[in-house]
């Protein structure tokens, strides 16, 4: 170990700091608990990363470049009598979606490790996650949005992690991209049910996505873990409609079905 005074006294405290905290909380790799690394280069080899050539412009799903299964679905919702109509209807909210991988191990587990097992350090990889996937979509592009919006967590979930936690990643995808955050969307708290209308409790009771900023004419990336009905990301979508946004393409990590 060098000397205090050879690297500076602020360096050697946050050096110590930075060794006792990996004393007590060893950096452990969130697909196979290997030490040393938060997501080691064998486990991250197997992430099923989605070609973006080959995606669905529309869900993000893999091999739905030309005719996506997932879509199918979208496609007839307004049949009512179609099989699983309206599965991803809502998706209409979005321009355009694109997802990094599929939900599946390691990617699921990096993911759960990052939510609710306290592994804050990994928002700049699932912000880098991001990145490759929307520097390959053909879906949009992410050069014309004019600021990042994040998927919020619901009042309980907040409480339960102590941090909204797409919010670190859209940060850290912003100093990627170079575009800003807009902090432009709240959950209801499902409990505060006073003043609403009977459809508003109804919604609500699901921890309905609401508008908290104004973005007249925003093209706006909006971002989130894991897609899978789309019916999330696409309240959050429809919120952001109402304050204004002109065009919102969706970026999830993970894709599941
Ligand atoms: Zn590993
Ligand atoms: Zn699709």
């Amino acid at each position: 170990m060098p000397h205090l005074e050879s690297i500076g006294v602020g360096e050697g405290v946050r050096r110590l700091a930075g060794g006792l905290a990996e004393l007590l909380w060893p950096t452990r790799c969130a697909g196979c608990d290997a030490p040393g690394t938060l997501l080691c280069e064998r486990c991250r080899s197997r992430v099923v990363v989605i070609d973006q050539a080959w995606a669905c412009p529309h869900c993000g799903a893999p091999f739905g470049s030309l005719v996506c299964t997932e879509c199918t679905d979208c496609l007839v919702a307004d049949d009512p009598d179609a099989p699983r109509a309206g599965t991803l209807g809502h998706l209409a909210e979005l321009d355009a979606v694109c997802c990094y991988g599929v939900h599946a191990w390691p990617l699921d587990e990096a993911i759960r490790a990052y939510k609710d097992a306290g592994e804050r350090r990994l928002a700049p990889l699932l912000a880098e996650m991001l990145a490759s996937a929307l520097g390959a979509t053909r879906a949009f592009d992410p050069s014309r949005a004019d600021a990042i919006a994040f998927v919020p967590a619901t009042p309980g979930a907040f409480a339960r992690r102590g941090f909204d936690h797409m919010e670190p990643v859209a940060r850290a995808l912003s100093g990627l991209l170079g575009i800003p955050v807009r902090d432009a969307l709240a959950r209801r708290d499902a409990r505060d049910q006073r003043g609403l209308s009977r459809a508003g409790r109804l919604e609500n009771a699901h921890g309905a996505t609401i508008p908290v900023d104004d973005m007249p004419g925003a093209r706006v990336l909006l971002v989130d873990d894991v897609l899978t009905t789309g019916a999330t990301l696409s309240q959050a979508a429809r919120a952001l409609r109402l304050s204004g946004a002109l065009q919102v393409f969706g970026a999830c990590v993970s894709r599941a079905w």
